[in-house]
């Protein structure tokens, strides 16, 4: 496990001027890869061996999984230390949230050892994280549950209807949860509910339009939260319902009900407008006054969430009830061009690591400059939708490099600023720069042809350079792979050629540039010539 400690984390968080921007980044990435560039075949987290990975543990064996909770003895600083490997910031929610999940899983641990203590009286941990979008909330806890290898599931609060008739119903939710688990209803009593946008459920208060409904989906959810048994079929569904009538006839019956007892639930929304609220009552200039900054715009918001308390969701429009149940509240901060590089660089769930994966599946070697990283972090920044952005803009700058450079030939691709800011241009510049490694591997292309030809027919197709250039020639101008060139202009080749051998006794044919040219004419002229031989012999 990659322990970095409070004193790390202070380090990277202060405010020393040697420590910000490009100056820092640079530094940050040259002591951790040893270069320029990043270069991934030297960067340490990324390469530790996949069975160490437990974000990426195999599928379990359920009778495994249980058996770890059953024995559950994490301390929260551990789940704290392995959230710091792939979440960046949120130092406040990853505390709040290894606090309540060991104290979750410690209670469920003792009810298990000791079933009367499950009847006393229990204050459940559940939790609600306030923030922006695309900051790590999901992340978080998606993260947690594989460490502690428990089923996991998100919905949308948005998705539910008081009825269920209409939209989906809360129970449903239990019972994603138990198909996460294959099934096991053991297993899947002891899991995690994520649901976000709550905030979109708020009654009157917050002046919503789904105001009744969202009011019953309130005291749905609560319900569940509570303690409620729910079927592990939906009544609604004949299919499961009918399967389990049948099993319930095989030797082992299966569990009927699942109780969300030990279900450890997580709400979470945005709740930017209930900021402004807040921003009223510690009598703060209203946000947006202090600065026209987007940036100090976000921070504005998150910083007031910080404060938040149960009257002020009250007045939103929750029922009080409803947010009792959720005595663990915590706001995640906006995230700032800064941590957005960060997360490029040092999240063992960094993107960059998966497009590293995705181009060395060709055999290309990735690699991007510090530079390169600060400009997409600051354009992602510019999307506001948090660490999603960075996505977004990959994606965007290296569609077309993922799309060409795999038949280029080409082995190592640096990612720089100018690709950033021009990807089509450098793109085509980093082709004509290349041409040689692009003809080889064109020339590769076409000799895999031939050996497929062969394959099929039996026919060698002897093609000299002129030939295979002109090949090429086409295959760039028509933007289309040499191979499926090839594929068009010998198409006819295997009946006229089974003619020319027939007469001849031949099976090798020198292709030259003429035959790709008009093969047609090539081929009728073979076929004139063999019958000729033919008589004469
Ligand atoms: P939300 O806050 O809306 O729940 P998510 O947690 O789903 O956002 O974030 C979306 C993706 O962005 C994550 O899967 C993760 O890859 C990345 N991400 C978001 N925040 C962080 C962060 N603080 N550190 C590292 N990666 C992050």
């Amino acid at each position: 496990m990659d322990k970095k400690d409070d004193s790390d984390n202070d380090k990277k968080n202060s405010e020393n001027p040697e420590n910000t921007p490009i100056e820092s980044l640079k530094k940050q990435l040259e002591s951790l890869f040893g270069g320029r560039a990043v270069n991934f075949e030297f960067a340490p987290n990324f390469d530790s061996p996949e069975p160490e990975r437990k974000d990426e543990r195999p599928e379990e064996d359920p009778d495994e999984a249980l058996k770890r909770i059953r024995e559950f003895s994490m301390k929260p600083r551990e789940i704290r230390d392995y959230l710091n490997r792939f979440v960046i910031k949120q130092e406040e929610a990853k505390k709040v949230l290894s606090v309540a999940i060991c104290d979750h899983y410690n209670h469920v641990r003792r009810c298990i050892e000791n079933p009367d203590l499950a009847e006393t009286e229990y204050g459940k941990q559940n939790i609600l994280i306030l923030g922006p979008t695309g900051v790590g909330k999901t992340y978080l806890m998606r993260t947690a549950a594989k460490l502690i290898g428990v089923p996991f599931v998100k919905a949308d609060a948005t998705k539910f209807s008081e009825t269920g008739y209409v939209g989906a119903d809360v129970e449903d939710l239990v019972r994603d949860l138990v198909k996460t688990a294959n099934g096991n209803v053991d297993l899947a009593q002891y899991g995690i509910i994520y649901i976000d946008e709550i905030d979109k459920i708020a009654g009157s208060g917050g002046g919503n339009s789904r105001d009744v409904s969202g009011r019953g989906v309130q005291i749905n959810l609560l319900k569940l939260m509570e303690e409620s048994t729910v079927n592990v079929v939906s009544p609604q569904d004949m299919m499961g319902q009918m399967q389990m009538a049948m099993s319930m006839r095989g030797g082992k019956k299966p569990k009927r009900t699942i109780s969300t007892r030990h279900i450890l639930f997580i709400v979470s929304g945005a709740f930017d407008r209930l900021s402004e609220s807040v921003a009223k009552r510690l009598n703060k200039n209203s946000i947006g006054f202090a600065s026209n900054a987007a940036e100090n715009l976000d921070s504005d918001i998150s910083d007031n969430l910080k404060f938040v308390e149960t009257s002020d969701f009250i007045k939103y429009g929750f029922e009080a009830e409803f947010i009792g149940r959720l005595p663990v509240r915590v706001a995640c901060e906006a995230l700032k061009p800064d941590d957005l590089a960060e997360i490029l660089v040092s999240s063992e769930g960094s993107i960059l690591k998966q497009y590293r994966e995705d181009f060395s599946g060709y055999g290309i070697d990735f690699s991007i400059t510090p530079e390169a990283i600060k400009k997409i972090a600051e354009l992602a920044h510019r999307e506001k939708t948090g660490a999603r952005g960075l996505m977004t803009i990959f994606e965007r700058t290296l569609r077309d490099f993922k799309f060409e450079l795999p038949s280029s030939g080409i082995r190592n691709f640096e990612v720089n600023t100018d690709i950033v800011d021009n990807p089509k241009n450098s793109l085509k510049k980093l082709l004509l720069e290349n041409g040689d490694l692009i003809k080889s591997a064109m020339f590769d292309d076409i000799g895999r042809f031939v050996e497929q030809f062969k394959a099929e027919t039996g026919y060698l197709l002897e093609l000299d350079d002129p030939a295979k250039e002109k090949l090429m020639e086409r295959a760039l101008e028509s933007d289309r792979s040499v191979s499926s060139v090839a594929y068009e202009v010998f198409k006819d080749f295997e009946h006229g050629l089974a003619i020319v051998s027939r007469n001849t006794g031949e099976n090798r044919f020198l292709i030259g540039k003429d035959a790709v040219e008009s093969p047609d004419k090539f081929l009728s002229e073979l076929v004139v010539k063999s019958f000729k031989k033919e008589i004469s012999k």
